[in-house]
């Protein structure tokens, strides 16, 4: 089977935690993504099989193509829901923080994680865990908190609980957060976790084309505009900005999510090291930006953009005119070249 990664006395610790519950909350980022939803609600059927109450609290609505996961329909949405979704912490002796570092990250919920009176237990693969919690189980390394979800109950001895639809829901989360295996997705054991989600009665074929293969029309035309019209290609500076205005948005019928993925677009072109996407909304500028290599955007939304997130992809927001966050993009091109670039070769 798997190696061990998880500490042992965490995993104790968490048992203890876990066999002592009755209902539990579990919890993750706001703009919650495959993996986000697939962790909590793996969560929710593996402690539910258990015999647990668990149930999945959200800040905002996820994008409408995890709402075909098996569970999707019980999640409670804070925004929606609010005093629900207080009074379920409030009622809750256990809760699974999943998918996130800060408190911070779960928006509108911070207030009431940060007084919800429950033990907490962190499971998450982002960096710098600064959650206070019983338990911290934090793995950067990892390449999904969904495959440290399966890791985390095969250490709790409920293998035997993970059904199909808990198999299908981490399944989903290693799926989005290596691009259905193409990034961050070189530990041979992913396949073998892979392989045991599958013997579960995971079903692969489905989930790719509920994740990565379906498009309204609106969404497509949105992207190829994209693509045509606001790509800015920079092949002096191995890089790339794409900007979209409220106004083009809106001539597409945004939705939530149907820019999801644009941002890495221009990395396939052959010398785009880094490339930045600039969506304009209501009362600031959201900030996605993808790199290869050793590049660091979560460096450059740190510093310039205040956010952050991982070496390859980070984010931010940016408070400011779409033109103003462009231009200081721009603004920042020969000396990221300078500071970053300076040693690759093509
Ligand atoms: P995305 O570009 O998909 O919105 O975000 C990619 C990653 O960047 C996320 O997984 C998260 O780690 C990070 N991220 C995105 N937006 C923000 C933000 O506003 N603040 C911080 N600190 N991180 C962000
Ligand atoms: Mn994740």
């Amino acid at each position: 089977m798997i190696s061990r990664k998880i500490d042992e006395k965490a995993i104790c610790k968490a048992k203890r935690l876990v066999d002592d519950a009755e209902h539990i909350v579990a919890v993750c980022h706001m703009a919650p993504d495959g993996d986000a939803i697939g962790s909590s609600l793996a969560a929710a059927h593996v402690l539910g099989a258990l015999g647990k109450d668990c149930r999945v609290v959200v800040p905002d609505a996820y994008l409408s193509n995890l709402a075909k996961l098996p569970g999707a329909k019980e999640i409670v949405d804070a925004t929606r829901y609010p005093d629900f979704a207080a009074r379920l912490f409030r009622e809750a002796d256990l809760v699974l923080c999943l998918d996130f570092n800060e408190p911070r990250r779960v928006g509108r919920l911070e207030k009431v994680l940060r007084e919800c009176p429950a033990p907490k237990i962190l499971i998450d693969h982002h960096l710098h865990p600064d959650i206070d919690a019983e338990v911290v189980i934090s793995h950067p390394e990892m390449p999904a908190t969904s495959y440290l979800m399966f890791r985390f109950f095969c250490r709790l001895e409920l293998f035997n609980f993970i059904n199909a639809q808990a198999a299908e829901c981490m399944l989903a989360g290693m799926m989005t957060d290596t691009g259905n295996f193409s990034y961050n997705c070189s530990d041979p054991e992913l396949y073998i976790v892979v392989a045991e989600l599958l013997k579960k009665g995971a079903d692969k074929e489905r989930l790719y084309r509920a994740l990565f293969n379906t498009y309204s029309e609106n969404c497509l035309r949105l992207n190829a505009y994209a693509i045509l019209n606001r790509m800015e290609v920079y092949p002096e500076d191995g890089a790339a900005l794409i900007v979209l205005s409220r106004d083009e948005l809106n001539r597409y019928h945004y939705a939530k999510g149907d820019t999801e993925g644009l941002v890495n677009r221009p990395l396939s072109i052959p010398g785009i090291h880094y490339s930045a996407f600039l969506r304009e909304e209501a009362d600031m500028v959201k900030v996605s930006m993808r790199s290869v290599g050793d590049f660091p955007v979560n460096i450059l939304c740190k510093e310039y953009f205040g956010g952050g997130g991982h070496l390859n992809a980070s984010g931010g927001e940016f408070y400011g005119t779409l033109d103003e966050a462009a231009t200081l993009f721009r603004s920042l091109l020969k000396e990221n070249k300078k500071k970053y670039l300076a040693n690759v070769k093509d």
